[in-house]
């Protein structure tokens, strides 16, 4: 490889393709990059001479550059990628059956799942809904089933509108009563006519659109997550608050890249273009920018570190975990120009979910932010936190720097 090429933090090279021989059908277009075919490459392809300097058309690893891209969305299925080979079933023939749309109207089909590391574990509620006509699909982890929590119905009705359902719309459920008072409390919210359906318990296809979203959100969620671990070099527990926001950005993904029978994604259907906005892999260590601070009187435009969590899908925005644990929206964000990878320590960074807004902060006081070489802007005080000693308890550091505990408060705190 060339020297003067930044390495891509998350060491796209360190994932081994599992099926060589399947490789050749699902590899995209190869770029005209001379570095893209290392050695190891070549060496592996039987009938090129090792001394015949041909550039070939296809081969049978896919490019870092491809692997990079897949990264960000593991969409499409790539037989060479272990994530997706391992979160992804592919037996299920029934999974693009299509159904008879006439004569309907909007209608948007919702379902609880569980989200579990393994089978009796610990368990993550997910609401999962997909409108019929744009395959819009939604995944909200919720703390509870129903509508006990406020927040729920109001991520419901903004979601319909990201739809485009302004008007009349059916919502549709299966008879589970949490699910039912829940979308009960959406038609109050909501002023336009709504209208709860539930289908019947002996009507096995009923819910079968919601159920094939709810797979589609699994599948996803998992290989996102296997690629998450595989960073980070460990298993992440299901009620880690990073979750929360996988989900959302694994759906996110779909939306935006998931190729229908007609040829459109979702967020073609709705927003009537494709995506083009730059998007990453979960949780990468990137720098965003924050425009305006004043400092002696001067406008500064200045970069700060954080984890990139998602993108907006109403504005071109992206969200940012700052060390601190709080969540910002930036407008400009880009990789960072050295190699950093994530960690486990900096994913237990993220303590904020994104089921509450008012943690999402839309502009970042500069004590929250930090500058690449460490700096702390406009408060000192941060850096003179010793960074020692194995913490208790579940404050964390960042936590306890924004409540202002002096380190020494530890034993007291806990
Ligand atoms: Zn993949």
């Amino acid at each position: 490889m060339s020297g003067d090429k930044p390495e891509h933090p998350i060491r796209p090279d360190e994932q081994q393709p599992l099926d060589n021989a399947k490789v050749g059908e699902d590899l995209m277009p190869v770029e005209a990059e001379s570095e893209q075919i290392d050695e190891e490459q070549i060496d592996a392809e039987d009938e090129v001479e090792a001394q015949e300097p041909v550039r070939r058309r296809e081969v049978p690893t896919p490019s870092k550059e491809e692997v990079r891209r897949h990264n960000i969305s593991h969409l499409p299925y790539r037989s060479w990628c272990p994530q997706c080979v391992a979160g992804r079933c592919r037996d299920d023939p029934h999974r693009d059956r299509k159904e008879p749309e006439e004569g309907r109207g909007p209608e948007v089909h919702y379902d609880y799942a569980f989200l579990r590391n393994e089978e009796g574990g610990e368990k993550a509620t997910v609401l999962v809904g997909r409108c019929r006509k744009s395959k819009f699909l939604v995944s909200h982890v919720v703390p509870t089933k129903g509508a006990s929590e406020e927040w729920i119905a109001d991520e419901v009705v903004k979601d319909l509108k990201k739809m485009g359902h302004h008007g009349h719309v059916v919502l549709r459920s299966d008879q589970e009563p949490a699910l039912v008072s829940l979308l009960e409390r959406v038609a109050e919210v909501r002023g336009s006519v709504t209208v709860p359906e539930n289908a019947a318990t002996s009507d096995s296809k009923g819910n079968g659109f919601a159920e094939r979203a709810v797979q589609q959100m699994e599948e996803m969620v998992r290989v996102h997550k296997l690629a998450l671990e595989h960073l980070v070099g460990q298993r992440i527990a299901i009620s880690h608050p990073c979750i929360a926001w996988l989900v959302k950005h694994a759906v996110d993904v779909v939306n935006r890249y998931l190729v229908m029978s007609d040829g459109s994604t979702a967020y073609q259907r709705l927003k009537l273009r494709k995506c083009t906005a730059t998007m990453f892999p979960f949780a990468l260590p990137v720098l965003h920018r924050v425009s305006g601070i004043v400092q002696g009187g001067v406008v500064a435009e200045r970069w700060y570190e954080g984890l990139w969590l998602g993108r907006s899908f109403t504005s071109p925005e992206d969200f940012i975990n700052l060390e601190n644990g709080k969540v910002v929206r930036a407008r400009a964000t880009k990789e960072r120009p050295e190699a950093v990878r994530l960690t486990m320590k900096m994913l237990d960074e993220i303590t904020a979910p994104p089921w509450r807004p008012m943690t999402v902060l839309s502009d970042a006081h500069p004590q929250d932010l930090r500058t690449p070489d460490g700096e702390a802007e406009g408060n000192p005080e941060v850096n003179e936190v010793p960074e020692q000693a194995p913490y208790r308890m579940q404050l964390r550091k960042p936590s306890m720097r924004r409540l202002g505990i002096p380190p020494t408060a530890r034993s007291a705190a806990g």
